[in-house]
């Protein structure tokens, strides 16, 4: 998709703070952190949100899962750390491109909105 962010992030024509690449899945910093570690796991392949997963694709999500565990124990998230997903306008994502944070760094709190 060439108007996506996040596929042009992938595609390096806007520049990212690489911390994970494999063959379908890429992780960057987020540019405005929320927490002392914010990154940001995408799928190479453009998927529009978690709403948009089914049989097909869904092994995509899967991908995101296995390098978030690679990434948090890299990061040396040992003590814990949250993954977000938002999805459409009332989840709060602005970019739709199917992306899960990571968010960690420090004690977060137990609520969730
Ligand atoms: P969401 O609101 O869930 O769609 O999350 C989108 C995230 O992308 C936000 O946390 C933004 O700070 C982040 N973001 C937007 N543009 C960039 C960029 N060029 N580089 C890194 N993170 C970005
Ligand atoms: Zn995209």
């Amino acid at each position: 998709m060439s108007d996506c962010i996040f596929c042009n992030i992938i595609a390096g024509k806007i520049p990212s703070t690489r911390v994970y690449e494999d063959e379908s899945i890429y992780a960057f910093r987020d540019i405005s952190p929320q927490a002392p570690i914010h990154i940001l796991v995408i799928t190479k392949e453009h998927v529009e949100s978690a709403a948009k997963l089914n049989v097909g694709n869904s092994h995509l999500a899967a991908k995101c899962f296995e390098a978030i565990a690679i990434i948090a124990e890299s990061e040396g998230l040992k003590d814990g750390f949250r993954v977000i997903t938002n999805a459409g306008k009332a989840g709060g994502q602005t970019v739709p491109h199917l992306h899960f944070h990571i968010l960690g760094g420090k004690t977060l709190g137990e609520g969730l909105v």
